[in-house]
């Protein structure tokens, strides 16, 4: 074995609001993983929201879990509370500067969907971003993307297959009925399905304690219709 200095750490930085989180941004952190030859991907759910204030966000603890759920098989993907256990509103880079600081030694990867890029432009201290973290842009397979105004060493662009799914349509989708199976996990679709997420009325003021109740068996055998026990409940 040759001796040598060790090689840096490589790790990948994948914020977002994950409500809830889908296969675009598992796919999107793989792909990441794969072609940057990262070490780890750490999936960081957002606290207080400094730019989504059009919507009320799902309780970050919901978040945080759904995340945790999407991502436990894969060894090498984590998720971090740092901006959630934060109180009050966190900025990627006050994120960035504290990953930097509990890991010196490592290249950090800040991965996020490329059309966030041009925006970063406006971000807090956009100056210091590009000596915090390397950005990866990910894209659409065949779309074109101005990157002018980015400097060039500092942003790359990655191209994944899943881009067509995002968590605005996935909650539209719960409110309106219509099955989320295949676009989440099928542990989120089930967390959602426990806690009553997404479901008109629901979402944010739910205490997350306490899931909603679902339909026990015996209040199911007292229905006059009898449906066969594949075709009830959440199931595929
Ligand atoms: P919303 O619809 O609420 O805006 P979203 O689907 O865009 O949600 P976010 O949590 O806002 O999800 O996204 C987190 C990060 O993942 C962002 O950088 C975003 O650009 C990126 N992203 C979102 N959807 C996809 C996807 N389908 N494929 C790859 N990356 C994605
Ligand atoms: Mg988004």
């Amino acid at each position: 074995m040759a001796w040598g200095p060790r090689p840096r750490r490589r790790v990948g930085v994948m914020g977002g609001t994950f409500d809830p989180v889908h296969h675009g941004h598992l796919v999107a952190a793989s792909e990441a993983l794969e072609s940057f030859a990262l070490d780890e991907v750490i999936f960081v759910p957002t606290g207080e929201q400094p730019f989504k204030t059009d919507r009320d966000v799902t309780l970050a603890e919901h978040r945080y879990l759904m995340t945790v759920v999407a991502t436990a098989s894969n060894p090498r993907f984590t998720v971090s509370r740092l901006e959630i256990d934060r109180p009050g509103k966190t900025y990627t880079i006050d994120t960035l500067r504290e990953l930097k600081a509990q890991m010196p030694d490592t290249d950090l990867y800040f991965i996020t969907g490329a059309d966030v890029l041009p925006q970063i432009l406006t971000w807090k201290d956009a100056d210091e971003l590009w000596s915090l973290a390397h950005f990866i842009g990910v894209t659409r397979p065949g779309h074109e993307l101005d990157t002018s105004g980015l400097p060039e060493a500092g942003v790359s662009l990655l191209e994944v297959p899943a881009m067509a799914i995002s968590s605005t349509d996935c909650r539209r989708r719960v409110a309106a009925g219509k099955p989320v199976w295949y676009l989440v996990p099928d542990g989120v679709v089930q967390y959602i399905a426990k806690y009553g997420l997404y479901r008109r009325g629901s979402a944010k003021v739910d205490d997350f304690s306490r899931p909603r109740p679902r339909m026990t068996t015996r209040a199911r055998d007292e229905r006059s219709v009898k449906l066969p026990p594949r075709a009830v409940g959440a199931g595929k």
